[in-house]
């Protein structure tokens, strides 16, 4: 299958440097102590105050009424799909989000909701672009009820939304008479990189969740964030799905760990993004991206190598990159790539594609 994630593979060498995605990173000895640590319950009966108290401050943080602990942020999708439209309905994203490419068809397989992509750059639209896919509320025409944006987008390169042009979609979608969905996956990543507090820039959200093991480090979890009465109804969901846990509280301890220690050090994998497509973009035939966060996407198309070959000869190198096209490769910086990493990355690249 192409572009499948790798296997581990005993005849590649060990690992040097693992630029494939933000959430290879293992818990560090100090999360793991704050797991051992954690106070369980039952999470299903509200009984866990672990994650209560992630919940509570992850709905303060985005300046929401309330939250839920999810496993995976592809569940807070899904969820939120699925308890804000009805089967049939429609929903507006980029036609390069997550939630439309990447979770297999989840709206339509779970909720019965299709998916309109909108076009454009960086993962990002404008307000007359999302206009023009309004349709006329007619009864042959499917319901538009809710508008997802992602922040950062993912395979737009890590891009920011400005918040100018976050609030006049978001308001646009309100007037047409849409929800509106924040998939944050990399929401503090956005924070760190604007200055611009998570609950100003989940202010025209509906819902809005982070992920917990992306850039923060966690094993796995994340919280979606809404009004009291939407969290009430995502629980029936929740419920459905299997995505309510028991004694979760050992992982919502990593995320309450991630949330003290791992937010504004984020600043550090922005800078090292921006050192490594610096290297990168020294290298002859390589077109760099300029990264906004911690995504570095580039294309190898003026080397005349595919990017299947590269991310494979890099590997034999120790480096693993991710390939997102022919010719368009991804590395993500992390908690677990510091500055010799990269340079080490960069020169490794650079010797794969002098051969
Ligand atoms: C990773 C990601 C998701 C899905 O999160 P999981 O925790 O992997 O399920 C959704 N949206 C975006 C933008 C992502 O990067």
């Amino acid at each position: 299958m192409a572009y499948a994630p790798s296997r581990p593979n005993a005849a590649l060498p060990p690992l040097r440097v693992n630029l494939y995605s933000d959430t290879q990173t293992r818990p560090s000895a100090a999360m793991k102590d704050a797991m051992m640590r954690a106070e369980v319950g039952d999470e299903q009966n509200g009984d866990d105050p672990t994650i209560n108290a992630l919940c509570d401050r992850m709905a303060a943080l985005c300046g929401k009424e309330a939250a839920m602990f999810l496993p995976t942020g592809t569940m807070c999708n899904q969820i939120a799909i699925a308890t804000q439209c009805r089967p049939g309905d429609e929903m507006l994203a980029h036609e390069a989000s997550h939630v439309t490419v990447n979770e297999g068809g989840g709206p339509g397989a779970i909720a019965g909701v299709v998916a309109l992509g909108l076009r454009g750059a960086r993962g990002l639209f404008d307000v007359d672009t999302m206009r023009a896919a309004f349709r006329e509320k007619r009864r042959n025409a499917p319901p538009q009820t809710l508008l997802s944006v992602e922040q950062t987008a993912n395979f737009g390169g890590g891009s920011v939304w400005p918040i100018g042009q976050l609030n006049a979609v978001l308001d646009a979608a309100h007037a047409w008479g849409m929800n509106t969905h924040m998939d944050g996956a990399r929401l503090m990543n956005a924070v760190v990189a604007s200055g611009i507090p998570a609950h100003e820039m989940a202010a025209g959200c509906d819902t809005v969740w982070l992920d917990f093991t992306k850039g923060l480090g966690a094993p796995l979890g994340a919280v979606l964030c809404g009004s009291t009465a939407f969290i009430d109804q995502a629980w029936r969901w929740k419920q459905r799905l299997g995505g309510s846990m028991r004694q979760g509280g050992i992982c919502a301890a990593a995320c309450l760990y991630a949330l003290d220690h791992n937010v504004d050090r984020l600043a550090e994998d922005h800078a090292n993004a921006a050192a490594l497509a610096r290297g990168l973009a020294s290298i002859p035939g390589l077109s760099v991206e300029t990264p906004e966060t911690n995504l570095v996407f580039f294309d190898t198309a003026g080397t005349g190598m595919a990017a299947e070959t590269l991310a494979g000869r890099v590997r034999q190198q120790g480096v693993m990159v991710s390939v997102m096209g022919p010719h368009r490769v991804r590395a993500c910086t992390h908690l677990d790539v510091d500055r010799a990493g990269v340079d080490l990355a960069v020169g490794l690249i650079r010797d794969c594609l002098a051969k």
